[in-house]
């Protein structure tokens, strides 16, 4: 079952790439906090602009909490976000001399940085063998019955026993891409796929 699966979604997206844009290591750990509760789209408009003045962590050391507020404002949760962004360029600059951890176990206890994020970060960026789990990728996986998990905590530990081999960046980016355009929270777009016959959603709906 997983082996179709991923099968098709290779198909339907073959070259995924994150659609948040960034050009160094720490803009796409900042860019995926923005994304907390916030379209790509939106952090990807508040990002050009932050980014272009503040490439790294030590330009970062340059920005007030307001300014940074005022910057990420419409990214939503702005003070919270704005307040973990500044503590953690404080710790990547004095104990990383600049740069982000590769561990997902030390990613995770940078402020603000969650289990969803240092697994998406560090299998986006050094390979970490560790599938970060969005609303999509818990809604699809589940939905295809994969998984049959209640927290993404779950979700993520069925899939280490389970396809621990299938588990890598590709996967992450294509369950979201599938989730975001096809198998959508509202509107799954089961007539025309190809998984159906698989699919316990589609096989158990009334
Ligand atoms: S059949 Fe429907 S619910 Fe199942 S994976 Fe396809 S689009 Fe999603």
């Amino acid at each position: 079952m997983i082996k179709r699966v991923i099968d098709y979604l290779t198909e339907l997206f073959p070259n995924p790439e994150p659609e948040l844009k960034y050009e160094n290591d720490f803009q796409l750990l900042v860019a995926v906090i923005l994304s907390a509760q916030c379209t790509d789209k939106r952090v990807n408009q508040v990002t050009e602009q932050l980014f272009k003045k503040y490439p790294d962590s030590f330009s970062f050391e340059k920005l007030s909490q307001q300014d940074l507020e005022k910057m990420i404002f419409s990214t939503g949760f702005y003070h919270n976000k704005a307040k973990n962004i500044l503590a953690l360029c404080k710790i990547l600059n004095t104990q990383y001399n600049g740069k982000v951890p590769h561990s997902p176990d030390e990613l995770e206890k940078l402020p603000g940085v969650g289990r969803k994020t240092a697994n998406v970060v560090s299998s986006a960026l050094f390979g970490a063998n560790r599938l970060g789990v969005d609303t999509h990728v818990f809604r699809v996986t589940n939905r295809i019955g994969l998984v049959n998990a209640k927290t993404p905590l779950e979700v993520e530990k069925q899939w280490n026993k389970k396809y621990p081999d299938f588990i890598n960046h590709d996967t992450h980016f294509r369950l979201v891409l599938f989730g975001r355009y096809f198998c959508k929270a509202q509107k799954p777009n089961c007539e025309n796929c190809k998984i159906k016959n698989i699919c316990k959603y589609y096989n158990t709906k009334e």
